[in-house]
């Protein structure tokens, strides 16, 4: 048996100890006194003609009192300390957990849906609360109610002791059996229910387009089919949970009702005395019930070990960033060798292939180049967002592995084509440029002005504090591209990576993110992957790309001239599309 897993999650006890130890502590107290109780009835049944009822009544109704006292007190304790301590590890996994997500590469998410994620999140780590915190106390109690029953019995009779001998490891073998079975039912219940998860989150997420198609009914149509999936695995696990539990309740049945026979059989020859054999039923049922809680418990706990299974595997990729001397970030110089690469989720096919150029330090380079043709994916190499297989990138003249990724990715900002806004203040956005030190308020404006973003934003009531997104307003285009590029500038990076918007913006919008773009790359060494003719014609230099090549550059006038060449053939394309009378470019 590989006891690693085991350890793995028994370690997250570490940190709470101390809790677990008071838990331990008023959980003992409870079982002890638990235990005296059937001992107590057997004396009382024993000596009933010997008391004198009468007289010691108040001393009876004193020890019961204390005695509900005590069990009162620790089982709300023993339960408070569990549960404080569950939550405790809960809570710490789950920030343990989402650290380590946020720092897998960005491969990890091509391959995992957001809404996939956010169920491991949820959803896989309750599991493991229910088993440490509550199974784990329960399974704490048992084990402790069992020892001490099996002593109480032994000291009882011997004799009747020996038949439950027979039947308590069967109970515990059984639970073994099952709680193999269990553990893949449970893998498999969370994987439906991350993938029914995602299901949902995919369909909230387009809820726009979902209703402008009538998609309503096509959405709950997959979603019922997730769900679907999910309740058969549930179900499943239903189905022998049920026949686990009735075959221990063969076993407890059994063992009351052997013991009784030959309890009675015992009475009989005046080998036992009938309060005896009370309090033996009593510990008997406690024995079995402390048997089958330690059965259902290590259901519980594969259960859990099957359902955090990926929790684990993927806190173990987590790699502690080497620390490494802090390094300047890169100023501006930028190359490309011979760079080849593939997406991991499309090995077969090379988005980059021997790719090779160099960028001067403040120089502007438009890619242009058919949809596919790899410019995001020069722009995702130079942000470190995935390594080249082949050759590599140089910043400054030094290789890309050689520098710390951070550092590179603090020389760099970037642009996108819809720009990303946080759920927070304007102002939060903004400053989100720099996450090293506290930004100052006149600083985010300086950026806002720069920008040509303080004006609208000083129209708001709220200014600054005015919150976008989901609860906030709702920006238009050129407002939000203005506050990435207010980002952008406030980062004051030596490289900037511009996915220009394609987006109809109106005219005049169109003019101030032109300006705030012009005023964001002056002096700035500048990737702008280019849709738009006027960004073209702008840039020093022009890349074209087809399949992952770099087909042809030079300046716009110089490519122009080859009408054999790549960009004369998308310049005309473009030109044809937008006026189809309009003349070709000279
Ligand atoms: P462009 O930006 O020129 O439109 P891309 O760089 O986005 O082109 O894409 C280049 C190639 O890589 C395309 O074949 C595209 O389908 C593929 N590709 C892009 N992103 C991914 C990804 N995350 N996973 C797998 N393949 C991708």
């Amino acid at each position: 048996m590989n006891f690693q897993p085991h350890l793995e999650r028994l370690r997250l006890l570490y940190p709470v100890r101390r809790q677990v130890a008071a838990a331990v502590f008023f959980m003992a107290l409870g079982v002890g006194v638990q235990l005296l109780l059937p001992k107590g009835i057997a004396y009382f049944i024993d000596h009933v003609n010997e008391l004198n009822l009468a007289s010691i009544s108040w001393p009876v109704v004193g020890l019961g009192l204390g005695w509900i006292a005590v069990q009162v007190v620790a089982s709300t304790l023993r339960y408070y300390y569990f549960e404080r301590s569950g939550h405790l590890i809960i809570n710490g996994i789950r920030r343990r957990l989402f650290d380590v997500l946020i720092n897998q590469p960005v491969s990890f998410f091509d391959r995992h849906h957001v809404g996939e994620i956010s169920s491991r999140l949820s959803s896989d780590v309750q599991s493991l609360h229910q088993a440490l915190a509550m199974g784990g106390a329960n399974a704490l109690q048992s084990l402790c109610m069992f020892g001490g029953g099996v002593t109480m019995l032994l000291t009882i009779s011997p004799a009747l002791s020996l038949m439950l001998l027979v039947l308590v490891p069967a109970n515990l073998y059984f639970g073994k059996v099952s709680g193999a079975n269990y553990r893949d039912y449970a893998k498999l219940v969370q994987t439906s229910m991350a993938d029914s998860n995602r299901v949902a989150q995919e369909q909230f997420t387009h809820v726009r387009l979902v209703h402008a198609y009538n998609q309503q009914a096509g959405a709950s149509a997959s979603y019922a089919e997730a769900s679907r999936r999910l309740l058969e695995v549930a179900l499943a696990g239903v189905r022998l949970q049920s026949a686990f539990r009735g075959g221990l309740s063969v076993l407890d049945y059994g063992a009351l009702l052997a013991s009784l026979v030959l309890g009675a059989w015992l009475i009989g020859r005046h080998a036992l005395s009938v309060g005896d054999l009370m309090a033996f039923v009593i510990y008997s049922t406690m024995v079995t019930q402390a048997a089958a809680a330690l059965s259902e418990f290590w259901n519980m706990w594969m259960r859990s070990m099957g359902a955090t299974e990926r929790i684990f595997e993927i806190m173990r990729t987590h790699q502690p960033p080497a620390a490494s001397r802090p390094q300047a970030p890169p100023s501006g110089q930028l190359g490309f060798e011979d760079v080849v690469f593939s997406y991991p989720e499309r090995p077969g096919v090379r988005a980059l292939d021997r790719v090779g150029f160099v960028i001067a330090a403040g120089e502007k380079v438009a890619l242009v180049g058919a949809s596919g043709a790899g410019k995001s994916t020069i722009a995702a190499l130079v942000l470190g967002h995935y390594q080249p297989l082949g050759g590599r990138l140089m910043f400054d003249g030094v290789a890309a592995s050689e520098l710390d990724l951070a550092a590179v990715r603090r020389g760099i900002a970037v642009v996108e084509q819809e720009p990303s806004l946080f759920s927070g203040s304007i102002a939060h956005n903004i400053a989100f440029a720099v996450p090293e030190r506290q930004v100052s308020l006149a600083e985010v404006m300086a950026a806002a002005k720069l920008a040509h973003a303080h004006e609208f934003i000083q129209s708001f009531p709220q200014g600054y504090d005015t919150l976008v997104g989901e609860h906030g307003v709702q920006l238009s285009g050129g407002q939000k591209q203005r506050i990435a590029i207010a980002r952008a500038l406030l980062r004051d990076p030596g490289i900037l990576i511009l996915d220009e918007a394609t987006s109809a913006l109106d005219a005049a919008s169109e003019l101030q993110v032109q300006g705030a773009l012009d005023r964001l790359m002056e002096g700035r060494t500048t990737i702008i992957i280019a849709h738009r003719f006027s960004t073209i014609a702008k840039a020093d230099r022009i890349l074209v790309m087809d399949q992952g090549r770099v087909v042809q550059q030079g300046s716009h006038e110089q490519l122009a001239r080859q009408q054999d060449g790549a960009y004369f053939k998308l310049v005309k394309d473009q030109m044809l599309a937008l006026r189809p009378e309009a003349p070709l470019p000279a």
